[in-house]
């Protein structure tokens, strides 16, 4: 690409200017090399150890680390306007050439990918339909109106620009749908748990409230964390058994229970948990150890009906013996 004289005018005084008249996508490694013959062979290390200050669409600002015992490296910008490309550096090379720090930039932006995308619209917009493909924007005329880069060294990050546009992915989908769940739904129960009735008293008005829940038990019989609780109701469409239907029926009434009142209708769903036809471990929650439900704040109970009212006889001294 032929390079032009012509340098715009305005400039600040006390640098030196190159302009080429055509945009980076039309200048090869070889124009850049035969413009500055004085430039010794620019390895892989040297064109990595030039970095941005600064780093917008068409526009940045470059510099390096001084090789040992040399002079500094002047920060180099370059601009990319719709008629060419002006570079800008403060070293002393005389005006109309192209430096060795305009130069090493160049071949720089020419050879990185991370950097070239900020000047080359076409491998721009290459990178950015690959991410648009995640927005259903893949179609998008203008894409830098949609999204914006951003770059993070060693990588090159594209973002949308609206904060409302949402990626539709495996991950994110994931993300929103464990978010929509209630607690506990989203979890992958670990191997080996087991589901578990856990009793508690309500934490502000004391009445009892029972949940299921899933966890690991030790050999011993103990409760290790983490503790999941889980909706009973989930459990009624897995079972045609009657007694685990009013199993878990009586359990979505006392999981949520603010009703202390002995109406027929509790102390069926009572009767129907201390049926417990699963045979499920049943706990006690204890809550002067922890609020929530954790392994230590849980104790063994056993279960039996004695008429004419429920009985809980704990096998340790608890709050539920009665
Ligand atoms: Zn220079």
């Amino acid at each position: 690409m032929p390079p032009s004289p012509e340098i715009p005018a305005e400039l600040e005084p006390g640098r030196h200017h190159y302009w080429f008249a055509a945009q980076l996508p039309a200048l090869t490694s070889a124009d850049v090399e035969r413009l500055a013959p004085t430039l010794p062979p620019a390895d892989y290390r040297t064109l990595t150890a030039i970095q941005p200050q600064k780093l917008t669409l068409n526009a940045g600002t470059f510099t390096s680390p001084s090789s040992f015992g040399g002079p500094p490296f002047p920060p180099v910008t370059v601009e990319q306007q719709p008629q060419g490309l002006l570079l800008t550096c403060s070293c002393s090379a005389p005006a109309g050439t192209l430096c060795e720090h305009q130069a090493l930039v160049l071949l720089s932006i020419l050879q990185r990918k991370e950097l070239r995308v900020f000047f080359d619209a076409a491998q721009r917009q290459e990178l950015l339909r690959a991410a648009a493909r995640d927005y259903g924007l893949e179609h998008a005329t203008d894409l830098d109106a949609h999204f914006e880069l951003t770059y993070n060294r060693p990588q090159v990050l594209v973002a949308p620009r609206q904060a409302g546009l949402f990626a539709v992915t495996a991950a994110t989908t994931q993300e929103l749908v464990s978010q929509l769940l209630p607690e506990g739904r989203g979890a992958v129960a670990a191997a080996g748990s087991r589901r578990i009735v856990v009793l508690s008293r309500h934490k502000y008005y004391g009445h009892l409230t029972v949940q299921l829940a899933e966890a690991v038990l030790t050999t011993a019989g103990k409760v290790k964390n983490p503790v999941t609780v889980l909706n009973p109701l989930d459990r009624l469409g897995t079972s045609d058994n009657l007694a685990e239907l009013r199993f878990y029926s009586g359990l979505a009434r006392f999981q949520h229970n603010y009703d202390e009142k002995r109406s027929t209708a509790t102390l069926q769903a009572l009767r129907a948990i201390v049926d417990n036809p699963e045979n499920l471990p049943v706990f006690a929650h204890n809550p002067t150890v922890s609020d929530k439900l954790t392994g230590p704040a849980l104790t063994p109970l056993q279960l039996r009906a004695a008429p004419p009212i429920c009985i809980c006889t704990s096998v340790s001294k608890t709050s539920f013996t009665r």
